[in-house]
């Protein structure tokens, strides 16, 4: 059996389409603020990314750029700024920021209604008590893209592969919302491979590359990919070691193609959402 290729990039440009028609009938341009810190290559083009695709569909995107040496004191100021700009629907503060800086202390001074990133305490907290909220990108695009691919989440059991608070650990609520028996493993989890072979469903978010093997899927399963490695021969790989569970899965995201394209437009939709919920009660 050769698994169905599910396709993040088409899904991703229906979803922006939507957007952007959605977006040409509102009286007022949803506004986007993107912090970037420094001059770490990968963070520019992640951020020039945002920018185009934002302004894509109608959203004023507006990218902060701030000195390598800013101080946490400085990057807050601005940050304050942006909260109280109304005209900003949406903040975001791109990750990793320069060592003198405390993630957690900027992540928490942006304004919870304006946090498209979804990483405010509130909003995961929120996420957690199952209110409505802004849910992180990554995730948000992994449900999307099973809802796509029709997978049933109700009593399938789904793994989870990483814990971490921008992908793994809202996956496993945004999957236990839809009533999926779920599974969040580690690097101090006893046998992946065992846990991997109970799943109907496995997200891979660890980092790894090609770190699930193609006999340690169910036959039939649903395998989203979420990883992106850079192998020292310059290929770009994921979580999942893509030849060998085509043969497998029943369904299956490539890297690159897979999950990535998703994070941006559900960026996007998580500003229209904000800035609609923001003018609605303001
Ligand atoms: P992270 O913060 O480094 O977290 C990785 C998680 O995976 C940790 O919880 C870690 O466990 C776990 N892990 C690592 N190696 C493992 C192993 N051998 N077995 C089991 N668990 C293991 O990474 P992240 O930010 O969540 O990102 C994960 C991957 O997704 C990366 O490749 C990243 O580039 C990619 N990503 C893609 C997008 C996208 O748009 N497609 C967005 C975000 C991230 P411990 O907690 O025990 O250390």
């Amino acid at each position: 059996m050769t698994a169905r290729i599910i396709d993040g990039k088409a899904v991703a440009a229906a979803l922006r389409a939507k957007l952007a028609r959605q977006v040409a009938t509102l009286p007022f341009r949803p506004g986007l603020a993107v912090v970037l810190v420094g001059d770490d290559p990968a963070s520019a083009i992640y951020v020039r990314a945002k920018d185009r695709a934002a302004n894509a569909v109608g959203i004023a995107a507006r990218t902060v750029r701030l000195p390598a040496d800013t101080s946490e004191e400085a990057l807050i100021t601005h940050i304050a700024r942006l909260n109280a700009d109304p005209s900003m629907d949406g903040i975001l503060v791109q990750l990793p920021l320069p060592p003198q800086i405390a993630s957690q202390a900027v992540v928490e001074a942006v304004d919870p209604d304006k946090d498209v990133d979804g990483f405010h305490p509130l909003n995961i907290g929120r996420l957690a008590s199952g209110y409505p909220c802004l849910v992180p990108c990554t995730p948000t695009g992994v449900m999307k893209l099973l809802a796509e691919a029709g997978v049933a989440l109700e009593g399938a059991h789904a793994l989870v592969i990483g814990r971490s608070t921008i992908v793994g650990r809202p996956m496993g609520m945004l999957l236990l919302a839809g009533h999926a028996t779920v599974t969040v493993v580690h690097t101090r989890t006893r046998d992946l491979a065992a846990e991997c072979r109970r799943a109907d469903i496995i997200v891979a978010a660890a980092g790894r590359p090609q770190l699930v093997r193609g006999d340690w899927i169910a036959p039939g399963a649903t395998v989203i990919d979420v990883g992106v490695n850079r192998l020292p021969d310059g290929r770009l790989v994921g979580d999942v070691a893509f030849a060998e569970a085509v043969e497998i899965a029943g369904a299956i995201t490539p890297v690159p193609g897979g999950a990535g394209p998703m994070t941006i437009a559900c960026l996007l939709e998580n500003t229209v959402t904000a800035a609609l919920r923001r003018r609605s009660s303001g």
